[in-house]
């Protein structure tokens, strides 16, 4: 086994290296601009990305003219709530979302709301972490131009119902946004079957490099419109100018076939192995929590809350393995995962939950090394506790009158 392990493949995947392979002449001898029109060297890169524009939209079944390169899914998030906000600002002024989403669509909900006068609706979500398709329903009005909701949260893994939500859009004549940068590439998604306008999604979270994603923008039924957020030479149909990353879209394309072909064999080796770390360490603790949808979940995510641990002393004592916490730390204080707050899970619990992210090169071993090493360390964490052991006399740690400082 090496060190450290890497089990943080929600936050970034380490690129595939038949990806880089597929990327490497594309920074040396085949360099061309794919916007120069008069020469082989730009149309051997041109032929290039609208090959990987194919490899890209065959993997959500959507038409290769219908994918607009960007920076990654932070750039698709804010191309399509802005550009739909300022194209259709004739027809309403209101937008829904949900409590849970990624930052990239929140804030940037929140600057239209600060900037432009948007009203944006935040659905709730269930214990599960799951948005009721019915409360999107009862949040449309005559105002509403855009429906923005999460194929798969990033912390806890739970799949929304994008069909359903896909078709009340539908029924109603809205658009649909969905940030998939979680789902693309682990399961099934289909931007027809699922009723889906305009979809986010990166490479660097599917085995490809970092700094290329995608905005999918459907162009029939209904053509869909947005505003450009920059001014330039026009690429990208109008809708994202900037020389294209030539060897970056190479790669991403690259990284979407592979995962075409083996995201079904991923996904099942991957769950039976988080099945069997959250086995092993339900077994070995209680007071151990499942944060997220026990089924509807990704299949290579496992977010657990250790009771009377804090999440950040339990990585601090398994410093070899990457993992991550659902504490972030906003400047100078520890603030609990919104997400987790958002389904109902207390502070505390929040403080003491840890995300595991398997990922396609993740070996058996290293998952069975990280369960021993997370089942010592809360032990002895809870060992030095004195809540643990209070709560073990049988003390009703709400009913405890602390002491003010
Ligand atoms: C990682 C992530 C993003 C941001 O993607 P970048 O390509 O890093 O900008 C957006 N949404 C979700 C759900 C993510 O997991």
């Amino acid at each position: 086994m090496k060190f450290p392990i890497y089990l943080d493949n929600h936050s970034t995947t380490p690129m595939d290296p038949r990806v880089l392979e597929s990327m490497l002449p594309y920074f040396t001898e085949k360099f061309g601009n794919s916007a120069s029109r008069n020469h082989a060297f730009g149309w051997e890169a041109e032929e290039a990305v609208e090959n990987a524009r194919k490899q890209i939209a065959r993997l959500i079944h959507a038409d290769a003219k219908e994918i607009v390169f960007t920076s990654g899914a932070t750039e698709s998030d804010n191309l399509a709530l802005k550009g739909v906000a300022e194209m259709y600002h004739e027809k309403g002024d209101h937008i829904i979302t949900s409590s849970t989403e990624h930052r990239a669509v929140l804030d940037t909900a929140k600057a239209l709301g600060a900037k432009r006068g948007v009203k944006v609706t935040y659905l709730p979500v269930d214990k599960f972490g799951m948005v009721n398709p019915e409360d999107v329903r009862n949040a449309i009005t005559d105002k509403t131009i855009l429906v923005s909701i999460m194929f798969a949260n990033n912390e806890i893994g739970t799949i929304n119902p994008i069909k359903e939500i896909g078709k009340i859009a539908k029924e109603k004549g809205i658009l649909f946004h969905c940030d998939a940068t979680q789902g693309v590439g682990k399961v099934p998604v289909d931007v027809q079957d699922m009723g889906i306008d305009l979809m986010s999604f990166t490479a660097h979270k599917i085995y490809g490099p970092k700094g290329v994603g995608a905005l999918y923008v459907r162009k029939k039924n209904p053509r869909v419109r947005i505003a450009a957020q920059m001014d330039g030479g026009g690429h990208e149909r109008g809708m994202r100018s900037g020389t294209l990353p030539v060897p970056l879209i190479v790669g991403f394309g690259k990284a979407c076939e592979l995962c075409e072909q083996e995201m079904a064999a991923d996904g099942a080796r991957l769950s039976v192995m988080r099945d069997r770390l959250h086995a092993n360490i339900t077994k070995a603790l209680e007071d151990v929590y499942l944060n997220g949808h026990p089924t509807e979940r990704l299949p290579h995510n496992l977010n657990i809350s250790f009771a009377y641990v804090e999440g950040e002393s339990l990585l601090m004592g398994c410093k070899e393995i990457a993992l991550s916490s659902g504490s972030a730390c906003t400047s100078a204080t520890l603030e609990p995962s919104y997400v987790l707050r958002a389904l109902g899970v207390g502070a505390e619990l929040a403080h003491s939950s840890i995300r595991f992210g398997l990922g396609r090169f993740t070996l058996d071993e290293e998952v069975d090394y990280a369960g021993k090493r997370i089942i010592e360390t809360v032990t002895k964490l809870r060992e030095m506790s004195p809540l643990y052991e209070m709560a073990k006399e049988g003390i009703d740690l709400k009913s405890v009158q602390w002491a003010a400082h």
